[in-house]
């Protein structure tokens, strides 16, 4: 089968392109596929004919193909995409303002089964491969690129990436370092590493593997509950890695000088939304250097929660940003099923 040369790093090109070729052909190549307009690497002018040729007979370009687009109210647009496979998996855009944010999967499905998450209702049917995580970013930097009619590489400097599509990427870490070294490389897609953030369920030995990656994304955990109980009740994988452990991992991860944790938090009616519950959540995160995100429970078919009143939400951010920076994260899609947790490829 024909090998897909996106998802490969320079060291994996210049071995596709084999010794004999100089080292700036696999360099040429990288930046085609990364910062370039070729949607297809025959068209890749600065390589000669004959090598084109050699590559189109071993390789495909290997994008996942957009097997339909939804587009919200909002602005906001979920992709389905079709995987070599035929299985599919969702990438969400939401354009605001100037800049754009693309919600990336790092599964299809996910294994972690989260009760106020639709994705969880899949379960996992497999990783991404490192391949299929870059290609939703370029597939959909090149959908605005046709629409707005710019470069890919001023849309570079515009993007933000967000991991916090289906699945859980620490649990396909080694796919996740490597496609997000690809964006963050100067020389390939150009993305600084403030502006591409991972999130994860609280894979406690994980995140002490991704912080010692050199070069990573910024990381966020999604806390969703004040005590060991309640949060061992919504987010089972919990049991496996306790609440303790995982803020023990958190205040010992280095970030960088620049660098803040984001813990997220969904809210749910009457579970985890009370005042001692924020109280809780601020005692959790002292001294940490971090923000809170709340989100307001987006409900969906088969979950068995209720979203709490705006008044709810309002009283909890208040709460906690006497002690710490706390946003309300707006929900973006709900019309057509792109919003945080509802991603479940339904049809509308
Ligand atoms: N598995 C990773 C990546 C998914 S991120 C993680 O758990 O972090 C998805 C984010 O959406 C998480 O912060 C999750 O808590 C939140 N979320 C899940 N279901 C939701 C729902 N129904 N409404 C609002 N937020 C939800």
């Amino acid at each position: 089968m024909s090998q897909p040369l996106v998802g490969m790093d320079l060291a994996d090109l210049r071995e596709a392109l084999g010794p004999s070729q100089p080292r700036y052909r696999a360099q040429q190549l990288y930046e085609a596929i990364y910062r370039g307009e070729a949607s297809d690497f025959v068209q890749i002018s600065t390589l000669p004919a004959r090598m084109r040729e050699d590559l189109a007979a071993r390789h495909v370009l290997g994008l996942p193909e957009i097997a339909r687009r939804y587009e919200s109210l909002d602005g906001t647009r979920r992709y389905l995409l079709r995987l070599d496979d035929g299985r599919t998996v969702e990438t969400v855009l939401m354009p605001e303002g100037e800049r754009d944010t693309i919600c990336i999967s790092s599964q299809v499905g996910c294994p972690v089964d989260c009760k106020f998450c639709m994705t969880a209702l899949l379960g996992l049917e497999r990783s991404l491969t490192a391949g299929e995580i870059v290609g939703q970013v370029l597939l959909v930097a090149r959908d605005i690129r046709l629409k707005k009619d710019r470069g890919l590489r001023r849309e570079g400097g515009r993007l933000n990436i967000v991991m916090m599509g289906q699945g859980e990427p620490l649990l396909n870490l080694e796919n996740v370092v490597k496609a997000t070294g690809i964006l963050l490389d100067p020389g390939g897609f150009g993305l600084s590493p403030r502006r591409i953030t991972v999130s994860t369920a609280g894979i406690v030995p994980k995140i002490e593997e991704l912080g010692r990656e050199p070069v990573r994304p910024k990381l966020a955990i999604s806390l969703n509950a004040s005590t060991e109980e309640s949060r061992r009740e919504l987010m089972p994988i919990t049991r496996k890695y306790h609440l303790t452990d995982l803020m023990a991992a958190c205040r010992a991860y280095p970030l960088r000088p620049w660098e803040k944790l984001t813990f997220e938090y969904v809210l749910l009616k009457g579970v985890n939304d009370t005042d001692a519950d924020a109280r809780r959540v601020v005692k959790l995160l002292a001294n940490l250097n971090c923000k809170v995100n709340l989100i307001a429970l987006n409900p969906g078919p088969g979950i068995p929660y209720e979203t709490p009143d705006p008044q709810r939400v309002a009283a909890f951010q208040e709460i906690v940003r006497r002690s710490m920076p706390c946003f309300v994260r707006k929900p973006r899609g709900l019309d057509i099923f792109a919003a945080c947790g509802q991603l479940k490829r339904v049809e509308g």
